[in-house]
């Protein structure tokens, strides 16, 4: 009898071909192990390198990580305002900003930052953020211990002193020759602000001469609202790096995400309890994520009729029929789930409805879904948050997904899947309604909104895509930036 395939190979499996350490205690956390079974095997091969990075990663977290000797000296030397020569530990300290969508993105990007700065990664955890996620490094914890000295998010802003730009503007330190710069005469800690209007061009900080100088200071403490990732590959010093990390640049935050993220028991609770009652066992699904913006609201009727475009072009649903279909077609009685993921339910009642006053014309069955309706945006609710994040999940184990342009919501349900969604157009800033509904994604990579530009100093206004071979503007975003 043919025994099963070795060991090796299926615990290679359950670890995403070595994505995951083997490292951790499975029931800690279940979602680990769990959440690839509910998706198609992922199409972007991971890289050997960036698996002997991540446990190299793993390793020097652990050294320098919170609870260990190492660390208590750390912040003994921040508190004493010293940055000491040739530290053994440094350290990035991610301060949240925005919705959780947002904050996946940047905690994604300040990892990536972390693995080719050689930092630390810890995060400040607010309490609306607390037990959403899994630790990803095994033995250690990613957390921000209590007593750090400069908690307080209300001092991390542009004109903060402390700010790296602001430094330079004020002659704290110098950018000019940064091999002249001794660590020792250095503030202790830097804070990198990397907020959207901040990616451009005068305070661009992704050059090599700027990244030189931060890379002295044993403390960095970083607060970002964009996917900066993208700037990443644009600093000459770490693209090399980063061209051994991701041959396929499309699946950045696709590898990242999968490895950093995992729901705790109790979020993975809600998915799981979801995705088995309503989803598991259907033909295809489908997910709609629809958003609307405060900053450019939109009518319900004019949102509603660009989706119904949208799944009429792109053939998403099947066409409702006049009557019940005579003759059984191939399709007849396969069952499509949508999963509807916003935060008002205006959307689920229409399309449900249509469904179950209708029949469709091939005779397949629409089953219409959706889990919650918040209603409004509470960034400080924990359990709004669980919810939301659960919903990130669902969504990310659908066959197709049509997103709202904008929303970093969507985009890391489509990079977790693997899937280029549709992304459904915003109108012109004078228009009410967008002339053409959706178009296809061609990567399944996040969006920068606000993408730095090329040659820092030269302050040359070049576009980069020109240039770069592995980027291109954002279908939603005209300026914005993906890699692909
Ligand atoms: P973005 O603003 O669309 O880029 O996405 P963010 O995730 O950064 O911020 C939006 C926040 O609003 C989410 O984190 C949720 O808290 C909430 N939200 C928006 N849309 C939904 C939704 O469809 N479902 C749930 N549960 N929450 C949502």
């Amino acid at each position: 009898k043919n025994v099963s395939a070795p060991t090796t190979s299926l615990s290679q499996n359950k670890l995403l071909g070595g994505l995951l350490s083997g490292a951790f205690e499975e029931s800690s956390c279940q979602s680990r192990y769990k959440s690839s079974l509910y998706r198609k095997q992922s199409p972007f091969p991971l890289s050997p390198y960036l698996v002997q990075k991540l446990r190299k990663y793993e390793a020097y977290h652990k050294k320098c990580g919170p609870g260990t000797k190492r660390y208590r000296k750390a912040i003994k030397q921040l508190k004493a305002g010293r940055n000491v020569e040739n530290s053994e530990c440094k350290y990035v300290v991610w301060f949240p900003c925005n919705g959780l969508g947002n904050r996946m993105l940047t905690i994604a990007s300040t990892f990536l930052y972390a693995l080719l700065s050689d930092r630390v990664l810890l995060m400040h955890v607010a309490p609306e953020q607390e037990g959403l996620f899994c630790e990803p490094f095994p033995g250690s914890s990613w957390v921000l211990p209590g007593g750090f000295p400069h908690n307080n998010p209300q001092n991390l802003h542009i004109g903060a002193p402390e700010s790296y730009v602001n430094m330079i503007k004020n002659n704290v330190i110098r950018n000019d020759d940064p091999g002249s710069v001794p660590a020792s005469s250095l503030p202790p800690y830097v804070y990198l602000h990397v907020e959207q209007s901040r990616l451009k061009l005068s305070d661009n900080v992704f050059c090599d001469e700027d990244q030189l100088v931060l890379s002295k200071f044993n403390w960095m403490i970083l607060k970002s609202d964009s996917y900066f990732a993208p700037a990443l590959f644009l600093t000459p010093m770490y693209e090399k790096e980063l061209g051994k990390m991701f041959p396929q640049k499309e699946a950045v935050f696709h590898h990242l995400g999968r490895y950093l993220f995992h729901p705790t028991n109790t979020v993975w609770g809600i998915i799981r309890r979801y995705y088995e009652a309503y989803l598991a066992r259907v033909d295809e699904k489908i997910g709609f994520q629809i958003r609307i913006f405060p900053e450019k609201p939109i009518k319900f009727e004019n949102m509603y009729d660009q989706l119904m475009r949208c799944i009429r072009e792109q053939q998403l649903l099947p066409e409702l029929g006049t009557a019940e279909p005579a003759n059984t077609t191939a399709d007849a009685g396969k069952v499509k789930a949508v999963l509807i993921a916003s935060l008002y339910s205006g959307y689920y009642e229409k399309i449900r409805g249509m469904y179950y006053e209708n029949p469709t014309k091939t005779g397949e069955i629409v089953a219409v879904y959706q889990p919650s309706h918040e209603e409004q945006q509470q960034y400080t609710s924990n359990e709004h948050n669980q919810k939301a994040l659960a919903e990130i999940y669902l969504l990310s184990y659908c066959d197709k997904i049509a997103m709202t342009a904008w929303s970093t919501f969507g985009y890391v349900a489509y990079s977790f899947a693997g899937v280029k969604p549709w992304i459904l157009l915003r109108p012109d800033w004078d228009k009410e309604r967008s002339e053409v509904a959706c178009v296809r994604s061609t990567s399944v990579e996040p969006c920068l909104h606000s993408p730095p530009i090329l040659g820092c100093r030269a302050k040359r206004e070049v576009d980069v895509t020109a240039v770069k071979p592995y980027v291109r503007h954002c279908e939603d975003v005209g300026f914005g930036l993906k890699l692909f």
